[in-house]
């Protein structure tokens, strides 16, 4: 059989690797931990720094395909990679991985972003804030995630009282949104799209805590022009795999907040509450193979999130016999770290 490579070697590339070893594929991890709750399910690990040229060059060899479930991963490690192997390409990662980049690419489309301004200097916040109003939030534009590297900015006063690292920022207006919600295709190889329904998203601490089905009316209403935006996105990119957008549903519409070029948190639901799921999809398109029918199977689905040391009792999520459980082998909780999550489909 074939070999995926997945560069990243969190949850994500765990349940790509399952999936992979369910449709006979075999996996091969790069990551640089040693700690790797994907490796433990594939046939393969290579533990090396991400600038490790040699050690991706030997990776690239090994593997048919190379795909990624970790965004932050430096472009130019990419390189020893033949483009033809890696899927999505390298243009989706190098846009989706910067949040000032994300938002041009997405404004040049069509899209609306909240409010934003690039910040590298204490003047350049004092203008944002001057151009923009606050309240914002003041971001990292790389390596953020679960809301790490965020700043909410209340008052120009407060902006003062900051420390933020020496590194490039963006400070965007705080969005009043009636819900959250994403949109995650999947597009194959000939430029076939298929979309799975979009549930409402609810962030605790910014990290995602809750995704279910039905989403509130505001959420439905405001898909298809959000649909119709990630599918430009899609486009443009020529992106093989499956992608995600975030977005604010307001008054005004929905207002783009970031993608991830990759399978996505919000779409866990879709392993038991779709037809075929995100991760079956992800590993039909990048191996060339024909995509499965995205549809929802109930109209009601939720998927928690379980994060942190607290509320992680299997015995007690399982005494639902309706539950499904997944739980991601990490050694160590810790706050806020995903440990796995909880799916319900029907009512
Ligand atoms: P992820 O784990 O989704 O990659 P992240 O660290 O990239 O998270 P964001 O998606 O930028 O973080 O923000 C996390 C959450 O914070 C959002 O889902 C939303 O609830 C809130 N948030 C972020 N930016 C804004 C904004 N401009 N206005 C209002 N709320 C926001
Ligand atoms: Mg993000
Ligand atoms: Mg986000």
């Amino acid at each position: 059989g074939s070999t995926i490579g997945i560069l990243g070697g969190g949850q994500l590339g765990r349940m790509i690797a399952m999936t992979a070893a369910q449709l006979g594929y075999r996996c091969h991890i790069y990551a640089p931990e040693a700690e790797s709750v994907a490796a433990e399910v594939s046939a393969q690990f290579t533990r090396a720094a991400w600038d490790d040229q040699a050690a991706m060059g030997a990776f690239a060899a090994s593997c048919d395909v190379v795909t990624y479930e970790f965004e932050n991963v430096p472009v130019a490690a990419l390189q020893p990679i033949p483009s033809e192997k890696l899927a999505p390409g390298a243009r989706a990662l190098e846009v989706a991985q910067d949040r000032l980049n994300e938002k041009n690419f997405v404004v040049e489309l069509g899209g609306t972003p909240a409010p934003f301004a690039p910040v590298d200097t204490d003047e350049d916040l004092a203008a944002a804030i001057a151009a923009i109003g606050a309240p914002g939030i003041l971001k990292t534009r790389r390596d953020g995630y679960d809301g790490k590297g965020q700043w909410r900015i209340a008052s120009a006063d407060d902006a003062a009282t900051l420390s933020v690292p020496p590194v490039g920022l963006i400070y965007e207006g705080l969005v009043r949104f009636g819900a959250e919600f994403s949109v995650i295709l999947v597009r194959g190889r000939d430029g076939e799209v298929r979309f799975w329904d979009s549930t409402q998203n609810v962030h605790e601490h910014g990290i995602l805590a809750l995704s279910f089905l039905p989403a509130a009316p505001i959420v439905r209403e405001q898909v298809e022009a959000a649909r119709a935006l990630a599918r430009r996105v899609a486009d443009a990119l020529d992106y093989v795999g499956v992608l995600t957008l975030e977005f604010f549903a307001t008054e005004d519409g929905p207002v783009f907040n970031e993608m991830a070029p990759r399978v996505h948190n919000s779409g866990h639901w879709t392993t038991e509450g779709a037809v075929i799921g995100q991760f079956e999809n992800h590993v039909r398109a990048i191996c060339g193979m024909p995509l499965g029918e995205t549809r929802s199977v109930s109209a009601n689905v939720v998927m928690r999130n379980l994060v942190g040391e607290s509320g992680l009792n299997a015995a007690e999520i399982l005494s639902d016999p309706a539950n499904h459980l997944h739980l991601y082998g990490k050694a160590e909780a810790r706050e806020g770290r995903k440990m796995g999550h909880v799916t319900r489909i029907g009512e």
